[in-house]
């Protein structure tokens, strides 16, 4: 990389840790062997998203001998989505590659993905998989579902997205504009549009470890995407309002017909089955609009999205609090 020149533009790589230390070399290893011929200058950008491993003694060893690595410790874990945003907000590139630290993202592919970038003129080079990794059947059965509901509500088709991308400053300088605390990276990069090319690569095996996404996280993931994306749900309560009382005109008025004919009798069937559906009907709504709340709630809350606890040169704010000055006090003297 000596022979780069000082005016070629800069990569940022931002690589999300959560309990990667077992093969965080392995990793930093291929990713300088493709950077190294493509002619620009790197800087990598590591989040460690509150690892209970090594991963932060094991950066901090790479971080000495390699003197592009920029990285920071968050207080505890946040989860992906706010570990990428801590490190996008801190990368300085001309364009930002984000991509797993699990060796599920090929580094091969980067020089690919950088080239495209140059060459085409395009905002955001999108790796796309060509077909998901090995998982368990309920597992891309539950992606599926998730894809399709947002496609639907949302009119995003993110099926086969990843996070494995290239986004160009302009696109950064937007995406970091956006505030809000529910965090969806991959919806909000197709939110904001921009030129977009795909290229395909084959999701390889994770090196170690296992997902540090469990199911629950994973459909809490599923929520936030939809809720975040679409109000659908919310007009869906009303449209079942709209429907139900429809029915209800017509059954009022066929119980009154009755009534007044004088044959008013049984229907107790009738009578149950209205109170179940229009029962979780009212729960089913009142869990939609709570869903919505919740998200109100956590963005007014305002609260930081993360919390740094220590970083490496990334010496400007975020480095910890300083030691606390001893300010002599007039009275300790008398
Ligand atoms: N990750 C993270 N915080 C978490 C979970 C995961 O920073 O709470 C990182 C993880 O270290 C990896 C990337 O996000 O670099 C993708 O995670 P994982 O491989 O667990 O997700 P999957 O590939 O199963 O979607
Ligand atoms: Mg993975």
């Amino acid at each position: 990389m000596d022979d780069v020149s000082p005016t070629a533009p800069l990569i940022s790589v931002v690589i999300p840790l959560y309990n990667e230390g077992s093969h965080l070399r392995e990793l930093l290893a291929d990713l300088k062997r493709p950077l190294q011929d493509v002619g620009c200058r790197f800087e990598v950008v590591l989040v460690d998203d509150g690892s209970f491993d090594d991963t932060w003694t094991k950066v901090k060893d790479e971080a000495r001998i390699w003197p592009d690595l920029r990285a920071i410790r968050l207080s505890r874990n946040f989860g992906k989505e706010l570990a990428l945003c801590a490190g996008l907000e801190r990368a300085r590139g001309n364009a930002v590659i984000v991509m797993d630290g699990d060796g599920q993202h090929p580094p091969s592919l980067l020089p690919l993905l950088i080239k495209n970038w140059r060459t085409s003129g395009a905002d955001v080079v999108e790796a796309v998989k060509r077909r998901r990794g090995r998982e368990s059947l309920a597992s891309k059965f539950g992606a599926l579902t998730f894809y399709v509901i947002l496609n639907k509500l949302s009119g995003f088709d993110l099926k086969g997205a990843s996070d494995f991308k290239l986004i160009d400053r302009r696109v950064l300088d937007m995406w970091l504009a956006m505030h809000e605390r529910n965090v969806f990276f991959r919806g909000m990069t197709a939110w904001m549009g921009f030129r977009t090319i795909q290229v395909p690569f084959e999701v390889g095996p994770r090196r170690a470890g296992k997902s540090g996404w469990s199911y629950l996280r994973r459909a809490k993931l599923a929520l936030i995407g939809i809720t975040t994306f679409s109000s659908f749900p919310l007009h869906l309560v009303t449209f079942a309002g709209v429907i139900f009382f429809l029915f209800a005109v017509g059954l009022g008025i066929q119980t009154l017909y009755l009534k007044l004919a004088g044959r008013a009798f049984t229907g107790f069937a009738t009578v149950i089955l209205l109170e179940l559906i229009i029962g979780s009907l009212l729960m089913i709504s009142l869990g939609i609009i709570g869903e919505y709340l919740a998200r109100i709630y956590e963005e007014v809350k305002g609260r930081p999205r993360y919390i740094v606890a220590e970083s490496i040169d990334l010496a400007d704010s975020e480095t910890r609090l300083p030691p606390a000055t001893v300010v002599p006090r007039p009275a300790d003297h008398g």
